[in-house]
């Protein structure tokens, strides 16, 4: 078998190596300045398994990935909803959300950045009104709500209290939004996965697993490639 590619080396004053492989199925290992490259190399070989299983299960949801052309007719979701694409003539906005999702046939041409805009409007609106209530249920205070692109990481604690979502969540069924916006308003209180953090998150949605399980296989789900 052909030997594992390391994609990119990074040395650092770390005791450790770690390795990591990216969504995009690349291999990132960070290394002690004194590691020679035969001890990282032996590593490598250890965990090969390891990595070859990961960097497969990305290669598989990027193939699995939708492939849009943002075209009349294509099916997009929505809080768990699918809504079909229909080009309507006299549209006040860009895009309309009703009991399909209504696209000005004026910006047709520019349908994906407008589509995506929608898509961030709407995971900022809702997301933000969403945690609001949450954070009052708990007494938990967060500094401000960002909305990003990230593909799979659905939601993050950010330096000085501000919690980060990918728009590409809103897509997901509500449940799931859910427990991303709890699991992040829990950081505030516990910035680790401890046994401790996970009892706080099982506290205010004991069956949080499930919507884990959920995010893990159906990822490919929200968004395109
Ligand atoms: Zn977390």
């Amino acid at each position: 078998m052909a030997e594992i590619k390391i994609d990119q080396l990074i040395r650092s004053h770390r005791r450790t190596i770690g390795l990591q492989i990216t969504n995009d199925a690349r291999l990132i290992v960070r290394a002690p300045h004194s590691a020679s490259e035969g001890f990282i190399r032996k590593l490598i070989s250890r965990k090969e398994s390891w990595i070859i299983a990961k960097q497969d299960f990305f290669k598989q949801r990027q193939n699995k990935a939708v492939i849009r052309k943002f075209v009349p007719g294509e099916e997009f979701l929505f809080l768990g909803e699918s809504y079909q694409l229909v080009a309507v003539e006299d549209l006040p906005k860009a895009v309309v959300l009703g009991d399909s999702l209504m696209i000005s046939s004026v910006v047709l041409a520019n349908a994906r950045d407008h589509i995506e805009n929608w898509y961030k409007d709407q995971a900022l609106a809702y997301i933000s009104q969403r945690t609001a209530n949450y954070a009052i249920m708990t007494g938990l205070k967060f500094q401000s709500i960002r909305i990003n692109s990230a593909t799979t990481r659905w939601g993050s604690c950010g330096y000085k209290d501000t919690l980060n979502f990918t728009w590409r969540l809103i897509m997901a069924p509500i449940k799931v939004v859910d427990y991303v916006i709890i699991h992040e308003l829990m950081h505030l209180k516990q910035k680790n996965h401890s046994r401790k953090f996970w009892a706080e998150v099982a506290q205010m949605m004991p069956d949080y697993k499930q919507e884990e399980r959920w995010l893990k296989h159906n990822s490919h789900l929200l968004g395109w490639a």
